[in-house]
């Protein structure tokens, strides 16, 4: 499933990104129609990526290889984060949200990334099935629980139903016409989570009225501690100065401009180097192109540019040899790293790219803009520490 998910995730970013580079580049000579298009080809590749995403969490906690990371967490701002990104939403379909923390909550043990997931799905749901109504986030908690209330007044759920809503691919309206969107895999993951981290989630609902679920976790971890040591991805260390190019960083210009920094972009998917060079040098960034790793590794004996946006899955030399190869040299050892990989990363994949100081990482396929920027400039930013392992 890993490598398969790849190997969908693979053509579909293609599709993605290429009409993103239309949208941005041939934007100005299409009609609305035309644009409108793109937009839906942009939109259903995402749906399909979010669809595939779910399949493959949902059969790795089948196979029980989810990883689950435990480690000290504060619900309040995940629930914080949730409510503000779904906000959009609410207001379109005219539903209030409402936050109801209690002030003593304690922090508990637990994978923030999968009490996010959870979250999300089951504050996503309420604000999906309400219209014009109310969803309100409680929290509270005891000396051994806490307790995280997602309560709507939206269309809710009839009795004979509410035993099949954790299965997969359930939903209350199967029609192909239905007016609500989604897969009916969201709350068989949520489900299943909750129970990886020795919880739980119980609903209650009357249709017309609403529905309320409640998610239950320990405070202290029980689970089995499946913890995998990932060092944080360093944003700052002992670093000297950045790696010059010509002309090198510091020294301006003489229109006294900041001279643009040149990346080493290792990829072999077409599509995708088209995408990510039109976006960066959008932005005065210099993008040289390795097409695989045997290139990547002449590349950086002969030029070290300020930054290496690697991917990992690529035939005969691959990103995981590109990384070790040039930490293991001097000359490149400080060169900061951002992996853009399709590749679903397993353990050990986490281990061996934590291992070789990367600085950051962007997986699963979607790749925005605004998020490649960003994480391209944090990366420029962070100054590894030499590796002392
Ligand atoms: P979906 O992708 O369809 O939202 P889920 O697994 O998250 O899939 O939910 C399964 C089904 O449970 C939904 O299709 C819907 O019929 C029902 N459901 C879940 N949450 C709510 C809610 N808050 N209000 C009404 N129905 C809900």
């Amino acid at each position: 499933m890993s490598n398969m998910s790849h190997e969908l995730r693979t053509p579909l970013n293609s599709v993605m990104a290429l009409s993103r580079v239309l949208m941005m580049q041939a934007g100005k000579k299409l009609s609305e129609e035309e644009m409108e298009y793109l937009e839906i080809i942009g939109r259903n590749g995402k749906k399909l990526l979010s669809l595939i995403n779910d399949i493959l969490d949902l059969s790795k906690i089948e196979a029980g290889r989810l990883d689950v990371i435990p480690g000290p967490l504060s619900v309040t701002p995940v629930i914080d984060a949730i409510m503000e990104a779904l906000s959009p939403l609410a207001k379109e379909n005219g539903t209030e949200m409402e936050k109801n923390i209690a002030s003593d909550l304690p922090h508990i043990e637990s994978d923030e990334a999968r009490v996010y997931n959870i979250l999300q799905n089951l504050i996503g749901n309420a604000v999906k099935f309400t219209r014009g109504g109310d969803v309100t986030v409680s929290a509270s908690g005891d000396a051994e629980r806490i307790y995280i209330e997602v309560r709507d007044t939206g269309i809710g759920i009839p009795n004979d139903s509410l035993p099949h809503i954790f299965e997969e691919f359930r939903q209350v309206d199967g029609s192909t016409s239905r007016e609500y969107e989604g897969t009916g895999l969201g709350l068989a993951i949520a489900y299943k989570s909750a129970l990886m981290l020795g919880g739980d989630i119980a609903v209650e609902s009357t249709p017309g009225v609403g529905s309320t679920f409640t998610l239950t976790l320990p405070i202290a971890w029980q689970g089995p501690a499946q913890i995998l040591e990932i060092e944080p991805f360093p944003s700052s260390g002992d670093m000297g100065p950045s790696h010059n190019i010509v002309p090198p960083s510091g020294i301006s210009l003489s229109d006294g401009r900041k001279p643009s920094r040149r990346i080493l972009l290792v990829k072999d998917n077409e599509a995708a180097i088209i995408q990510v060079k039109a976006v960066l040098e959008s932005e005065g960034y210099l993008v040289d192109v390795a097409r695989g790793g045997i290139e990547a590794l002449d590349y950086v004996s002969e030029t070290i540019p300020d930054g290496i946006i690697l991917d990992l899955m690529m035939p005969e030399v691959d990103g995981f040899e590109v990384l070790e190869t040039i930490r293991g040299r001097k000359e490149t050892v400080k060169i900061p790293v951002l992996i853009l990989t399709a590749k679903d990363l397993t353990r050990e994949d986490m281990k061996r790219l934590s291992a070789n100081n990367i600085q950051q990482l962007i997986q699963k396929g979607d790749v925005d803009r605004e998020g490649l920027l960003f994480k391209t400039e944090l990366m420029l930013e962070a100054k590894p520490a030499t590796r002392n392992t």
